[in-house]
């Protein structure tokens, strides 16, 4: 029996039969533009044959004015035909179902040409876009019924039609993006004609047999976004024009609202999507943060949809769910909802990968095969550097050691768990803990390694990790002044006025460490909602509270500091950074840059501003937090080095001023690979 009977049900289309109740959501991998679609087809492949029912591939545009960037892959010609086919082909081999996304940007697509309603500019986008006319709202029509048609003749089992997260049809929705006064605009009646249209011809054109999935937007976050009896509307007319499937969306990308990453929590708008139970005839996906079995399986017996959308989780484990079947479903790599190898990737142009899984979308070229000869590989550091390079040198039949002098494994990822709205993070280091057992490395904790014990191994990896940096301000000596190892591992005391010395990754996670008490609202549904201002959509529109986010009071006082003259934060991740200001800007921190630290004493922390030390200003603060970065901790490297032993230098021991779990796990990865 197993415990995960709802999830794992299948699901009858009536045409087709779906194997299990999890979707894997579409992402924009980047996999399509490198017109290397073996690769595309591998990626795809990986992921059909762990066991997942349907896949919706990234989104395809139409034609180039709907595309989300100008070179954005597309379907438009025998050419695109042969190159998805390839993708088909692989993913029908493998036993796994496959939809093509059809995506229209509308004016969220990055080009001059972008066309919407009316000529209003998104937020997000430097583009204004072009008012469409009556033809060239019958040219987008018959451009994505044609992309549907083509997608089909590629072996598609069916397309998914974006109308959700504020692209195209979205903006013709709402009143906010669409001003016009035709048969397009004004009256819902008008506003939602060409989502309907777009679905009636489609289904016209393809069949009965092929699935329509219609994306539609549950709540906008928006103001002046739908409705939730518009929202109920569409998703009947939707119906009725031909769709097989409603998957749900979440917020217009340009909301202010985060609704993917790590702080909000897990399946945090399936409520919303429940919501349309029993509203429609044809199944219902929900989606957003839904990142383990257990929490499918919840949402499902919930009644809150009829299958659950995952799409980052698939990156991090292309097993999820054949994992979750064979009852190993805490061996599944968990989604840490970091985005910082998918989205912030996408978002900055680079392929998308996973931090937990570098061999997300490397598939074929990042292979862990049996090691040709077997080396006994001591390993020194068991943070995610360390760990990485362990699990994966074991796996391909290496006799691994792995030492760390701490008594737990984890480094550095221990001290993020402690941080509010990282709680995913306690998840990492169990699945690390799982995944050693399970393997044949040699695990010895409490061991402080030195290099004579580490003659006789055929490879030595360090992997040691930092030490915070000394920033060197007079009177830092102080037992008021204290560094974030103390104060996130819970050794210090922290009064009610603290003054944190460096606005980095940890600055910002300190400043929420110290801001909140008590239950952090991630763990805690509706204190986030309150926070956020996130309402039911049925009482207020767009699911906007009109009070706006209400945060708890701050626990601390707190004075974010840093030397640049830059905006707080701005090396942050791309899609999460502004989330990480907003939170600390909503407990009133207070944001000052451009200082030199002159001193500390008893009236508390001395700055002054500019080069020519000006302005000098006493931040008044109980407690001074150091958070100034971090210098590589190298000296075992260095002593082996000086004796002539060859060892490889990885992670924060390598390169502290990019220290980050994401690279750390990639070059772990990597080198054991190459063992
Ligand atoms: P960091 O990002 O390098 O930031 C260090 C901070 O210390 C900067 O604000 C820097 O600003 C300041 N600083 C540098 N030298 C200083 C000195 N001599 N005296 C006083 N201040 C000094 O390092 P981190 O915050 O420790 O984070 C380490 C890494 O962890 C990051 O690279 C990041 O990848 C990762 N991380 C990320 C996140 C996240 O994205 N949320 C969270 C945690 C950790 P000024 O030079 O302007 O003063
Ligand atoms: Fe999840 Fe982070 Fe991997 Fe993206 S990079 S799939 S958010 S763990």
């Amino acid at each position: 029996m197993t415990a995960y009977p709802k999830m794992l049900a299948p699901l009858d289309l009536g045409f087709t039969t779906l194997k299990n109740r999890v979707l894997m959501g579409s992402m924009h991998t980047g996999l399509e533009e490198t017109k290397d679609w073996n690769r595309v087809a591998e990626f795809y492949a990986d992921r059909a044959r762990g066991g997942v029912a349907l896949m919706v591939t990234g989104g395809i545009g139409p034609n180039l004015e709907g595309s989300v960037l100008p070179g954005a892959a597309m379907m438009t010609s025998d050419q695109d035909v042969e190159n998805h086919s390839i993708v088909t082909n692989r993913v029908h081999e493998a036993g796994g179902k496959i939809a093509m996304q059809i995506l229209h940007a509308g004016r969220y697509s990055y080009g001059p040409k972008c066309v919407a309603p009316s000529p209003v500019k998104s937020p997000i986008s430097p583009f204004p876009p072009n008012e469409l006319d009556e033809e060239g709202i019958e040219k987008q029509i018959a451009d994505i019924v044609n992309a549907a048609v083509l997608a089909q003749q590629a072996g598609y089992d069916g397309v998914e039609i974006m109308g959700s997260e504020g692209y195209f049809l979205n903006q013709f929705l709402v009143t906010h993006t669409n001003k016009r006064e035709d048969r397009w605009g004004g009256s819902y009646e008008n506003r939602m004609r060409l989502p309907i249209d777009v679905v009636r011809r489609t289904r016209e054109a393809v069949g009965t047999n092929f699935i329509i999935i219609y994306r539609l937007s549950m709540i906008d976050l928006v103001p002046n976004g739908s409705t939730y009896d518009e929202v109920v509307q569409l998703a009947q007319e939707v119906e009725k024009a031909g769709a097989t499937i409603l998957n749900t969306g979440i917020g217009w990308h340009e909301a202010r609202i985060p609704t993917i990453a790590t702080s909000v929590p897990r399946a945090a708008f399936a409520w919303v999507t429940k919501k349309l139970m029993g509203k429609v005839g044809i199944p219902v996906i929900t989606s957003n943060r839904i990142n383990t079995p257990e929490v499918a399986e919840q949402v499902l017996s919930e009644g809150c949809a009829d299958m659950v959308s995952m799409a980052r989780p698939m990156l991090a484990d292309a097993d999820f769910v054949a994992k979750a079947a064979e009852g190993k479903s805490n061996q599944i790599a968990p989604c840490i909802a970091c985005n910082q190898a998918c989205l912030d990737h996408t978002f900055g142009g680079k392929l998308t990968s996973c931090l937990v899984n570098p061999r997300a979308c490397h598939e074929t070229e990042l292979v862990l095969t049996p090691a040709e000869s077997v080396k006994a590989i001591a390993i020194v550091g068991a943070g995610p550097a360390g760990l990485s390079t362990a699990l994966a040198a074991s796996e391909r039949g290496h006799k691994v050691t792995l030492f760390d002098r701490a008594s737990e494994i984890g480094g550095q990822l221990n001290m993020a768990k402690q941080v509010p709205g990282k709680e995913e993070f306690w998840g990492l280091v169990d699945w690390y803990r799982t995944m050693l057992a399970q393997s044949d490395v040699a695990l010895e904790l409490n061991r402080e390694v030195s290099a004579g014990d580490l003659k006789g191994f055929d490879e030595v990896v360090i992997a040691t990790g930092v030490v915070p940096r000394d920033p060197q301000i007079p009177g830092q000596d102080r037992a008021n002044v204290v560094d974030y190892i103390d104060v996130l591992r819970h050794k210090a005391e922290v009064g009610k006025r603290v003054a944190v010395i460096g606005a980095g990754g940890i600055g910002f996670d300190v400043s929420e460490f110290l801001l909140h008490a008590g239950e952090s609202p991630t763990e805690n549904l509706p204190l986030w909602m309150q926070e956020w201002g996130v309402a039911d959509p049925a009482e207020h529109r767009a699911g906007l509270a009109p009070e706006g986010p209400q945060p708890e009071a701050p626990a601390r006082e707190v004075t974010l500091l840093q030397r640049k003259a830059e905006r707080h934060g701005k090396r942050l991740g791309k899609t999460t950074g502004w989330i990480h200001r907003a939170a600390l800007k909503m407990k009133d921190v207070n944001f000052v840059g451009g200082v030199n630290y002159e001193k500390i004493d008893d009236e508390g922390l001395h700055v002054s501003f500019g080069e020519a030390r000006e302005n000098p200003t006493v931040i008044a603060a109980d407690t001074v937090v150091l958070c100034s970065g971090q210098l590589s901790e190298r000296s075992l490297a260095d002593t082996l080095e000086a004796q002539g032993t060859a060892c490889h230098v990885i992670g924060g021991a390598d390169l502290a001023a990019e220290l980050d779990a994401k690279r750390a796990i990639n070059q772990g990865t990597r080198l054991a690979a190459s063992l």
